[in-house]
């Protein structure tokens, strides 16, 4: 866990803290840099590649799009500048100490969420399941405790309705299986090493025909009084 009692105290890790300590398990993530100026956007900008994404950076706007605080494809550093001042007239109002993180545009492919929450009656549980319309109509998940074994790791991606999907449906590419069953692995593995995360969310995470990235991410944490 990033050493930072500010961020803990507040029972809530940022995308930005979430992604480093999920690199550090070796899982690929569009990693977030923070901008605490327009200068300072515009140059890591330009350092990441065009196109790229900003974000707001904020430990009290968890959804960052309910408030306009993502913007994505930026081709052009008057199309950054332009979102930069857009995000923080949105966000300031909401929380003085915002910022934003700069991030490079991950291509289209298959998004999927893997999560953990904890339950009263069995702990920590890790999910699978797929992204977008899927989750939040379809409600299509597969479940397993902490901490998740390989073969748990498997069956979850294996088990869930729309595995089709995973598979290239009707002529649409393949979802590399054994890259969501690492994010999975890691997951759990995180959680082992942090007992005190109660909560975690990779959401999406773009899956392709070979690999996949993590592209946005959070978590919470048991607060420190
Ligand atoms: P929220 O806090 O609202 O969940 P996200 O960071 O998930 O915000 O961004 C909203 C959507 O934007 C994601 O579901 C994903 O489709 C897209 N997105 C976010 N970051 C990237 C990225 N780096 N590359 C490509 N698409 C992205
Ligand atoms: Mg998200």
């Amino acid at each position: 866990m990033p050493n930072n009692a500010g961020s803990a105290a507040s029972g809530i890790l940022t995308e930005k803290e979430v992604k480093e300590m999920i690199s550090q398990l070796g899982v690929k993530a569009t990693n977030c840099h923070e901008a605490f100026s327009l200068d300072e956007v515009l140059s890591l900008a330009e350092n990441t590649g065009f196109p790229v994404v900003l974000k707001v950076n904020s430990l009290k706007i968890t959804h960052k799009s309910d408030i306009g605080g993502v913007r994505l494809n930026l081709g052009s550093k008057a199309e950054v500048k332009e979102a930069y001042q857009q995000i923080m007239a949105r966000s300031l109002p909401l929380d003085p100490g915002a910022t934003v993180t700069v991030q490079r545009m991950a291509k289209p492919g298959l998004e999927v969420i893997v999560g953990m929450t904890t339950t009263p009656q069995f702990g920590r549980v890790v999910m699978f399941g797929l992204g977008g319309i899927y989750a939040e109509l379809l409600k299509d998940t597969s479940f397993s405790l902490v901490p998740v074994t390989r073969s748990a790791a498997e069956d979850m991606v294996r088990s869930i309705n729309g595995r089709k999907l995973l598979q290239g449906f009707r002529g649409g590419p393949a979802a590399d299986q054994e890259a969501i069953i690492a994010i999975i692995e890691a997951v759990s593995a995180l959680c082992e090493k942090h007992p005190k995360i109660t909560e975690l969310d990779l959401n999406p995470v773009i899956v392709y025909e070979r690999g996949a990235v993590v592209v946005d991410a959070r978590a919470a944490v048991i607060q420190e009084i």
